[in-house]
């Protein structure tokens, strides 16, 4: 666990007890801060029975708090937390500003701070890698895996690699990453911001936050990041400003199983760039791409059986994500996709996918989207209203023929159906593995 000497003798209220929070508190506690904190439900209220005050934030006087800290859950815009902590002048902060002032009391280290609508967990585990297979000390944390302040410190040298939604960067006040990456910008999460522009100004604070002797690493595929990309050329000074369109890279990409398609080009070409600018060798780099694994859920290949692969993109949760998975296979008679889309809408067209829709043989609906896609879908490919997961594995499987590719890549949220991205991915393999078996021993796929 993270502790210092920043936080000693503070105050400091903390909303939300869910991993990130917890962490929070306990950080602060073993640092020698007062804590107030707070959750809808009881449980986790009682395990800080005696040791924390238990009361909400969001009601509570905070006269006197030096920050509340809020996990990235809470819809600052709407919540009640924002007001209560404005009226009594305290900071609306999370675990990453946290873990940013703490900085101070750490053995020297250099940060990394990786964003953008999409890729974010495929660039930062692959930085992670890297990093790990160049023998630096390296931990990752923020959006993915466990609470960077539940982790241990590094020692001096180490590099701590985060990723970052924009509603932790919103939480965020001095993060100086010593290299920052922002991957790209599509519209997602418009509920939580004013507009397509507060979505895209979050993603710049990233950058607003960094002293500029640091570096600076932008994809090349959308007008805002570019944008970006030009505000920070002119005002870093001594630091690097980097624009990557992986043109370098595409040669060496057919030897990483795990990133294929131009959408891991562009996180290869980032993670790359990161890596370029803490000082690793392109020899260190150009070793470690082949051996990366990938992330469950993100084009991870769960099954082959009877010459059908069956893939698992269930993250892809936004028709922006869908569509360089729907990419990574061009149109060929012998390797042809099925699609299983569709789960809790975020938008009413699938847009972003129409490009890649030659790319796919047939499609098989799912969820609340169903109807809306299927009638969108039918003009371009055959399409099967199958509504539940097991049965578009089901038909999905009838319709394949050996060499195909039996993918779900849903272009929606979750919830609708299952508790996450990761419980549906889940389901999936589960019931892919259990058609498998079943098939092969009736002596069919296999
Ligand atoms: P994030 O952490 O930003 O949600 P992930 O790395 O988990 O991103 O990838 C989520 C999904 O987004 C993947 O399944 C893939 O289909 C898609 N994706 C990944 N990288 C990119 C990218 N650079 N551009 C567009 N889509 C991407």
């Amino acid at each position: 666990m993270i502790v210092s000497d920043v936080f000693a003798g503070k105050r400091y209220a903390v909303l939300g007890l869910a991993r990130s929070g917890q962490a929070a508190v306990e950080t602060l506690l073993a640092s020698g801060a007062k804590v107030m904190a707070w959750d809808s439900r009881e449980e986790p209220r009682q395990v800080l029975e005696g040791r924390a005050e238990l009361a909400d934030p969001a009601v509570a006087d905070l006269a006197g708090y030096d920050g509340v800290v809020v996990s990235p859950g809470v819809p600052l815009n709407r919540h009640p937390v924002a007001e209560n902590a404005a009226r009594a002048g305290v900071p609306v902060i999370g675990d990453i500003e946290l873990f940013s002032l703490a900085r101070a009391t750490l053995p020297a280290h250099r940060v990394v701070g990786i964003t953008g609508t999409n890729g974010k967990s495929t660039t930062t585990s692959l930085v992670h890698h890297l990093l790990k297979s160049a023998a630096i000390p390296v931990r990752m944390g923020g959006n993915i895996g466990i609470p960077i302040l539940s982790q241990d410190p590094l020692p001096a040298g180490g590099v701590y690699v985060l990723e970052l939604s924009s509603y932790q960067i919103d939480l965020t006040r001095t993060l100086d990453c010593d290299v920052a990456a922002l991957l790209n910008i599509t519209p997602d999460h418009l509920d939580r911001y004013d507009g397509f522009d507060g979505y895209v100004a979050s993603k710049a604070r990233l950058f607003a936050m960094q002293g500029t002797a640091h570096h600076a690493v932008f994809g090349v595929c959308d007008a805002e990041t570019v944008a970006i990309a030009a505000e920070q050329e002119a005002r870093h000074v001594a630091g690097t400003v980097r624009r990557v369109d992986g043109a370098d890279l595409r040669e060496m990409q057919r030897d990483w199983p795990s990133l294929q398609g131009p959408h891991n080009l562009q996180n290869a070409a980032v993670a790359v760039a990161i890596a370029d600018a803490l000082g690793l060798k392109p020899q260190q780099w150009q070793a470690a791409l082949p051996r990366f694994r990938g992330l469950p859920h993100r084009m991870e290949r769960v099954a082959e059986a009877g010459g059908v692969l069956f893939i698992n993109d269930s993250k892809a949760t936004n028709p922006a994500s869908a569509a360089p998975a729907l990419a990574a296979f061009p149109p060929d008679p012998d390797r042809r996709i099925h699609w299983i889309v569709g789960g809790l809408p975020k938008g009413d067209d699938l847009d972003e996918c129409a490009p890649y829709f030659g790319n796919v043989a047939a499609a098989y609906t799912i969820g609340d989207a169903g109807p809306q896609f299927a009638e969108l879908l039918a003009p371009f490919m055959p399409v099967r209203r199958s509504e539940m997961m097991a049965e578009a594995i089901r038909q999905a499987i009838s319709g394949a023929r050996p060499g195909d590719i039996v993918m779900l890549s849903p272009a929606c949220a979750s919830f609708d159906q299952f508790r996450d991205y990761e419980a549906r991915g889940d389901a999936f393999r589960q019931i892919v593995e259990a058609l498998v078996t079943s098939e092969q021993a009736a002596g069919g796929v296999g």
